[in-house]
C-alpha cells in the first residue's frame, strides 16, 4: 500500500466548527484531493496521558470538552465510526518502538479531533481513532513518537497531528481584528521550514523562530506538528510539506495546516 501523507492541522478554538473562515474550505478541498485512507489517527493535546493510550471504541462519542462558547457547539456530533483493528495495530507498532501503549475502549473524540475533521471529512465516512499525546515530551521525543507511528502510514492510516500553529490563550479574549504581526512572523518562519523539509530547523523552532515563546507560552499545541513531521520522516529525509493556508483567527490563532509528503 502506498505511504499516506501525514497532516498537521490547526484546530483553533472550538468555534472553528461554526466559523470555517479560510481554513475550513481549504481542509475540505484537501480531504478531497488526498488519497482516501482506511482510517484517520488523530493525536490531540486535549487528550494527554503519561504513557500513550489508543482509543478502540467502535463508535467513538463526540466529546464537548470546552465551556463558555456558543451552546450550538454542544449539539454538533461527528458520527464517524472507530477502527478497532487499526487501533490494535497502533498499539503493536508503538509498543515495538518502545512506547508501551494501552487500549482505551471508552474514550471518544475530543474537539481537537472532531472540529477539524468536520471540515476535512465532512461526511464522517472515514473511520477515526485517537492516540493520546504523551505528557512530558520535548522536541526529540515528540519527533520520535511520530516516527513510531510512521509504519501505519503504509497500512492505510492517515496520521494527523492536531494542534495550533500559534496558541497564546492569554490573548484570546483581548485581541480582535487583524492578525498580530508576531503571529505572522512565527507562522512564516515555520512555513519556510516545512516547505523546505528542513528537519533540523523545525526541531529548533521553539529556540530559533521569532516570538516562539509568545506564540507558544506552553508547548502542548506545538508538539502535534513535530509528531506529524516525525511520522513523515524517512531515511531519505523529511519530505517537503504542502501548506494549506488557513489565515489567522481572532488575530492570534494561526490556522495553517501542512500535508507532509503530499504531492
Ligand atoms: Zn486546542
Amino acid at each position: 500500500m502506498p505511504r499516506l501523507p501525514s497532516l498537521f492541522v490547526s484546530h483553533g478554538a472550538p468555534t472553528f466548527a461554526l466559523e470555517p473562515g479560510l481554513a475550513g474550505p481549504a481542509l475540505t478541498a484537501l480531504g478531497r484531493q488526498l488519497p482516501r485512507p482506511e482510517a484517520v489517527l488523530v493525536v490531540s493535546p486535549h487528550w494527554m496521558t503519561p504513557a500513550p493510550r489508543v482509543a478502540t471504541s467502535a463508535q467513538p462519542q463526540t466529546i464537548h470538552d470546552f465551556g463558555g462558547f456558543d451552546p450550538a457547539l454542544r449539539r454538533i456530533h461527528y458520527p464517524a465510526r472507530g477502527h478497532c483493528a487499526l487501533a490494535g495495530r497502533t498499539i503493536d507498532r508503538l509498543t515495538q518502538a518502545g512506547w508501551p501503549a494501552q487500549a482505551d475502549s471508552q474514550r471518544g473524540l475530543d474537539h481537537g479531533a472532531w472540529v477539524p475533521l468536520l471540515h476535512l471529512y465532512p461526511d464522517a465516512d472515514i473511520a477515526v481513532f485517537q492516540v493520546s499525546l504523551p505528557s512530558g515530551l520535548d522536541e526529540k521525543t515528540a519527533w520520535a513518537f511520530g516516527q513510531a507511528l510512521a509504519p501505519l502510514a503504509e497500512e492505510g492510516v492517515m496520521i494527523v497531528g492536531s494542534g495550533s500553529l500559534t496558541h497564546n490563550l492569554h490573548e484570546f479574549r483581548s485581541v480582535h481584528g487583524p492578525a498580530q504581526p508576531y503571529v505572522r512572523a512565527f507562522a512564516d518562519w515555520v512555513r519556510e521550514a516545512v516547505e523546505q523539509g528542513d528537519r533540523a530547523r523545525l526541531l529548533r523552532t521553539l529556540e530559533d523562530a521569532p516570538n516562539a515563546r509568545r506564540a507558544h507560552p506552553t508547548t502542548e499545541h506545538f508538539w502535534p506538528l513535530l509528531v506529524a513531521a516525525g511520522a513523515a520522516d524517512t531515511d531519505a529525509g523529511l519530505p517537503p510539506a504542502r501548506v494549506i493556508e488557513g489565515g489567522v483567527a481572532y488575530g492570534m490563532l494561526a490556522m495553517d495546516a501542512y500535508a507532509f509528503g503530499a504531492h
